[in-house]
């Protein structure tokens, strides 16, 4: 079976001829763009190419984690933690949203103190995380036998059901009003006057003022196409679900062989906790400079892999016309082979860790391609060279957690509203503007 099986949305019949916004993209991202619209009272389309949450919205690992983030995204983080304290409610749907904490290991004093003096990041808030070693990390973590120095547990952090939650939030977008086009690809926009004045979509043109990019992987793809530089890379990662198992721990967990956190179903969610695959694609080599310190910082947990993707990447067209089929629907659902060595190691690693894991079983094995950008924090912002063009993406491996939050922003920079974080630091200009790009911590 191809990718995780996500909870199905039904797409609405007609395009609407005229709205305030569309939003390109049924991710996280997308939806919670689209809810926080319509709740203000926008008239908003959502244009998905494939099903509402089938690319990196479903396939990730459902953490929900404000712990080891980047510094410059804990504010916008916090934000995200509240929005999902009560999420399910406002949505009047199961994302499966529960604050079980996540626990970083550390093996070793040097890991300790980094992990310690990252917990300076959350001064001032009023999120208990703190550092655990001994008898009370032990009783974190039943049945493991890791030889840890102690650990970063954060209780404020929590998970969601990836599968569940872009779906429920679409449809709660759509009983304030929005509507929700799927198997629905926009070709591109239309200006009018330099301005935003539309969307062509496979099914016709939506006419509107403010257009939201929220295409995931597929972001700088459709910016090149107006000649907007979005530096924009993919990594691979690989996922493994168990089947119900009794007697592992509650709170997820982070170490560098493998990262579990328990399922609403009862299984686990499993993958290698920092390798990941990057195929060698023609944008590669463009990126390359830009890529250079987050490469540097990342370089012993990257796979690099020269293989079929190179080739579907450079067959891609830069360019098609508004009347012929775009890439957008050659491709609907973005979905990697997984791979069984990495995933098989995770597993392995995790066995000898938790001999529990011995009785899991498994279910399913899926993988994703993240998109990241060089500095691994998000564009969410407006593109000067196209007034009303917006851009929502590029969340390098952590936007499902801090999705509902940047959806927010997104709203309060699209209608103009005082934004709810200094949104500065996901200026999209910060690429051209002379700062220098890297990441504060790793992906
Ligand atoms: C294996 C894996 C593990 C991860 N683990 C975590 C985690 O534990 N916690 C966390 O916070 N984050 C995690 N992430 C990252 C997280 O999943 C992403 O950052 C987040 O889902 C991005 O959401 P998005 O809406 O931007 O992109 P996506 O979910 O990829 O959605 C983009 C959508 O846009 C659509 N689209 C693109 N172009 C067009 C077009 N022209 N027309 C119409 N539709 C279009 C695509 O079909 C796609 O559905 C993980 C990711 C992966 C792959």
């Amino acid at each position: 079976m191809p990718g995780p099986y996500v909870v199905r949305v039904n797409g609405d019949e007609n395009l609407p001829e005229k709205v305030d916004v569309v939003v390109i993209g049924g991710g996280i991202i997308g939806t919670s763009t689209a809810l926080e619209l319509a709740e203000r009272g926008q008239k908003v389309a959502l244009c998905e190419k494939g099903g509402i949450g089938q690319e990196q919205s479903s396939r990730n690992w459902g953490w929900v984690r404000i712990s080891r983030r980047d510094p410059r995204e804990v504010p916008l983080m916090a934000e995200a933690l509240r929005i999902w304290s009560g999420f399910d409610k406002r949505l009047g749907r199961d994302t499966g949203y529960k604050r079980a904490g996540i626990i970083f290991a550390c093996p070793d004093d040097k890991s300790y103190e980094e992990h310690e003096s990252w917990g300076k990041n959350l001064e001032g808030y009023q999120l208990p995380s703190r550092m655990v070693s001994g008898a009370e990390l032990d009783a974190l973590l039943p049945g493991g036998n890791m030889k840890l120095k102690g650990a970063l547990y954060t209780p404020a952090d929590g998970r969601a059901e990836p599968q569940k939650a872009a779906p429920a939030v679409a449809e709660a977008a759509r009983d304030k009003g929005a509507a929700i086009l799927t198997e629905c690809a926009v070709r591109g926009i239309e200006t009018s006057g330099g301005k935003v004045s539309g969307v062509v979509t496979e099914r016709g043109r939506i006419a509107c003022d403010a257009v939201v990019l929220a295409g995931g992987a597929w972001s700088n793809l459709f910016c090149g196409l107006y000649g907007i530089d979005l530096p924009q890379l993919k990594v691979m990662n690989t996922v493994l679900r168990t089947k119900p198992l009794e007697g592992g721990p509650e709170a997820a967990l982070w170490s560098k062989d493998f990262a579990i956190r328990k399922r609403q179903d009862g299984g686990y969610t499993i993958a290698s906790g920092h390798e990941n695959i990057v195929d060698i694609v023609p944008k590669s080599f463009r990126y390359a400079l830009n890529f250079l310190p987050a490469l540097k910082m990342e370089w012993s947990s990257l796979s690099f892999r020269f293989g079929g993707r190179f080739f579907e990447e450079a067959r891609m067209p830069a360019r098609w016309n508004m009347d012929e089929a775009s890439p957008f629907e050659y491709n609907r659902v973005l979905d990697p082979k997984p791979s069984l060595d990495m995933s098989n190691k995770a597993f392995n690693g995790l066995k000898a860790a938790f001999p529990v894991f011995n009785k899991a079983e498994i279910a399913q094995r899926w993988a994703g391609y993240i998109d990241v950008t060089p500095d691994a924090i998000p564009v969410i912002s407006a593109v000067d060279q196209i007034p009303g063009f917006h851009i929502a993406t590029g969340f390098s491996g952590h936007g499902f957690g801090i999705g509902p939050a940047a959806g927010r922003l997104m709203a309060d920079i699209v209608t103009g509203r005082s934004p709810v974080v200094d949104p500065t630091d996901f200026r999209f200009s910060r690429f051209s503007d002379g700062t220098k790009v890297r990441p504060l911590s790793g992906f």
